[in-house]
């Protein structure tokens, strides 16, 4: 019996999840109302460490924004731009696959490629740009675009759903990105992203993909007008869909940022929420096998404790972020290869680079060894991959 759960309000709950039981939507509800968030801690540490033991992933990878011009104005959104205005960008195919070339070069695994729901570019601008991506190293998984994006390149190229992501398939997408879920009731998505796809547009596209035989991931961003009901409320939609497909390979939960947007909410979650909603997340989806931590909004120092708060993945080295940055995000543009095995040996756990879909590429020593290190014991890692980033 954890120290924490002992004596706690929570212990019901504590022996539920030990029994092997799932929780309901109440309990949810009463994990985030709860203080105790050493007791709520302690029952997702449980759970991640049934489902992974005490490994803890991450993955080298390098994101892309290809554009951020955006034909919608999601009022929590700080990196749309319009024609008319003086940041806007927009990259050619070209630029993308030299900045794909650079990071091959030093060691990269994956792309993530998203961006706004461009006004003039045409369908063959995505698919070209899938080829051009694969050709240089098939090997290189390409994890694009948010299911709104999805739905724009549906439209933009008169097909359906199915028939779209199924040329993005044969052009070589390899899997879908889990942003753009936001909260899932009507009336807050109203309130934050106006014009935006519905839940249900969201959940037909991930699970259309998964029918495909594509894997993806989901998100929840979090931290802004949404109750903690809402919280539970979005999460029961994932955890359905992935009884329904099991084509989820993880679960990012995405702290709000609150700069350079129109929202009225003008505060990030605390540190306390970022840990409760990891926690209960993962003590919810019980068939999720992997929680992200995501370093870019929390901060690498409390990824790292999330650790033990039921994340077991630290998301990737990234090498160029705009999204988070463009609303305020403090945390650096990338992280080293080191850095992240640094803060996850750090907490106890034996690191794991991870590909797209969460598969062990490379344990490394829940310690630093000889073999790894230099006489001075420096970590050979600590070199950096990325260090010519
Ligand atoms: S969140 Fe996405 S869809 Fe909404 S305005 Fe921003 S870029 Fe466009």
């Amino acid at each position: 019996m954890n120290f924490f759960v002992q004596r706690s309000e929570l212990r019901d709950l504590y022996d539920k999840v030990v029994a092997g039981e799932r929780i309901s939507d109440a309990d949810a509800l009463r994990l985030f109302e709860s203080k105790d968030l050493n007791a709520v801690g302690a029952i997702a540490d449980f759970v991640r460490q049934k489902k992974v033991k005490d490994c803890a992933s991450y993955i080298i990878n390098r994101y892309i924004n290809y554009s951020n011009y955006c034909i919608l104005s999601c009022q929590f959104c700080a990196f749309s731009r319009k024609k008319r205005d003086k940041d806007g960008f927009e990259l050619s195919i070209e630029q993308i696959v030299q900045k794909a070339r650079e990071a091959l070069a030093i060691g990269i695994t994956e792309l993530h490629i998203v961006g706004g729901l461009h006004p003039s570019l045409p369908f063959s601008y995505y698919t070209d740009m899938l080829r051009a991506l694969k050709a240089l190293d098939p090997r290189l998984q390409l994890k694009c675009f948010t299911a709104i994006e999805i739905l724009h390149l549906a439209w933009l190229g008169k097909k359906t759903v199915r028939e779209t992501l199924s040329e993005l398939k044969a052009c070589g997408l390899d899997s879908l990105t889990g942003g753009g879920a936001e909260i899932f009731r009507k009336e807050v998505r109203s309130q934050i992203a106006k014009g935006k796809e519905s839940a249900e547009e969201y959940l037909d596209v991930h699970r259309t993909w998964h029918q495909l035989g594509g894997r993806s991931t989901c998100t929840m961003l979090f931290g802004h007008v949404e109750s903690l009901a809402d919280r539970v409320n979005h999460l029961s939609y994932l955890r359905n869909l992935q009884d329904e497909t099991h084509g989820f390979v993880g679960f990012v939960p995405l702290r709000y940022m609150p700069d350079n947007n129109l929202m009225e909410v003008k505060h990030a979650p605390t540190g306390f929420d970022c840990l409760r909603t990891i926690a209960v997340s993962r003590i919810y989806l019980d068939n999720f096998d992997h929680v992200t931590a995501y370093w870019v909004g929390m901060g690498m120092k409390l990824a790292q404790v999330a650790l033990s708060y039921g994340a077991d993945d630290l998301h990737g080295t990234i090498i160029e972020e705009h999204i988070f940055h463009m609303a305020g995000a403090t945390s650096p543009q990338l992280q080293t290869e080191a850095a992240m095995v640094k803060a996850i040996r750090e907490a106890g756990r034996t690191p794991v680079q991870r590909n797209t879909f969460y598969e062990p590429i490379k344990v490394l020593p829940a310690a630093i060894t000889s073999d790894e290190g230099d006489a001075s014991g420096k970590s050979k890692l600590l070199e950096g991959n990325l260090a010519t980033a």
